[in-house]
């Protein structure tokens, strides 16, 4: 005979392990890689894939962390050093020049659960920006380095640091050339830059089993930027923000009218006062507030509970996500 008593333990024992089972988050990561004018007829086929095939390996990377109840950081930071090292994005090896022929390559990171973040700017020989950032999160009192001090403190750090010819791609020192041809020409840098820019940014959200959301994004800036230009990708609120509240975001796109348009923080708040779902709190800000200021570019994100969030306004943006160790889905164009 089974007795009353062992029937109710071992109930317990199923109830409270199905507890346990269920209070794990279900994770998820998104991540883009630029967004901008990108037609199907502008993309060779064989490009075309390249491009979805490292968007996948950035994510099954990123995944395979975070199934195996690693951190959203560590995740976050995969996923984009596989992005920073390969040259079809404009992060680390893909970076694009500056006017006077340079890289200068900006990156920020946040963590949703302790709202700590970090972030540097204007870096010239750090090879994985984002990886500085992380640095500057953890190991340092502050959040936004630049130049030479951010380069030291990495150095200090142990970070690889790689001579400046690191940076050179035949694809990027042509486009300076031919916007640099265009700003001779009638046309005028304004026009041309809205007509034919790509942009090639790379970010990361990740949401891990403990339910920390983080965020991270990491950029070569613009092309042909002058004297020390920084945009979004570094201002914390603008082009990145993470709060386990509400959302993680990291953003893409002409990132002077992002810092202007506090985009990242933006969303945040609209989600936590007007009670908004992400997605609907993204396209209030990129299909109307962003458009209004004449802003182009886009944004995705993860909320708490896993909610994937992909928002654009402009032709086209590299994005793609994975939740649970299911297959990567990635896409390039309006699809
Ligand atoms: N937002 C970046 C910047 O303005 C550019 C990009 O997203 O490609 O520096």
């Amino acid at each position: 005979m089974i007795s009353k008593s062992s029937i109710i333990g071992v109930l317990f024992i199923i109830l409270s392990t199905n507890t346990q089972f269920t209070m794990a988050q279900d994770v998820a990561l998104v991540i883009h890689g630029g967004a901008g004018n990108i037609y199907k007829a502008n993309i060779p086929d064989s490009i075309e894939l390249l491009y979805r095939e490292k968007m996948k390996e950035a994510l099954n990377a990123g995944m395979e962390i975070l199934a195996n109840g690693g951190e959203s950081i560590e995740a976050v930071k995969m996923a984009i050093n596989i992005m920073e090292d390969s040259p079809l994005f404009n992060a680390g090896k893909g970076a694009v020049f500056t006017s006077e022929g340079t890289n200068e390559l900006d990156a920020s990171i946040m963590d949703g659960a302790t709202l700590n973040a970090g972030a540097v700017a204007g870096v010239k020989h750090i090879k994985n920006p984002i990886n500085a950032a992380i640095e500057v999160m953890n190991f340092s009192p502050h959040v936004f380095l630049i130049g030479n001090g951010a380069e030291a403190f990495a150095n200090n750090r142990g970070l690889e640091l790689v001579d400046e010819k690191y940076f050179y791609t035949k694809k990027r020192y042509n486009q300076l050339q031919k916007i640099k041809e265009k700003e001779k020409s009638s046309q005028g840098l304004h026009e041309s830059k809205k007509k034919a820019y790509k942009f090639g940014t790379v970010g990361a959200v990740a949401l891990d089993k403990a339910g920390n959301i983080v965020a991270g994004t990491s950029t070569g800036g613009m092309t042909n930027k002058k004297f020390g230009r920084v945009g979004d990708v570094p201002v914390i609120g603008a082009g990145t923000y993470a709060n386990n509240k509400t959302c993680g975001i990291s953003a893409t796109g002409h990132g002077e009218y992002f810092i202007r348009s506090v985009v990242a923080h933006d969303i945040s708040s609209i989600m936590e006062y007007k009670g908004l779902s992400i997605q609907e709190a993204a396209d209030e800000v990129i299909h109307e507030k962003l458009i209004e200021l004449g802003g182009e570019g886009g944004v995705i994100g993860l909320d708490a509970k896993g909610n994937v969030m992909m928002s654009f306004n402009s032709n086209g943006m590299f994005r793609g996500y994975i939740k649970e160790s299911n297959k990567p889905y990635v896409f390039i164009f309006k699809e």
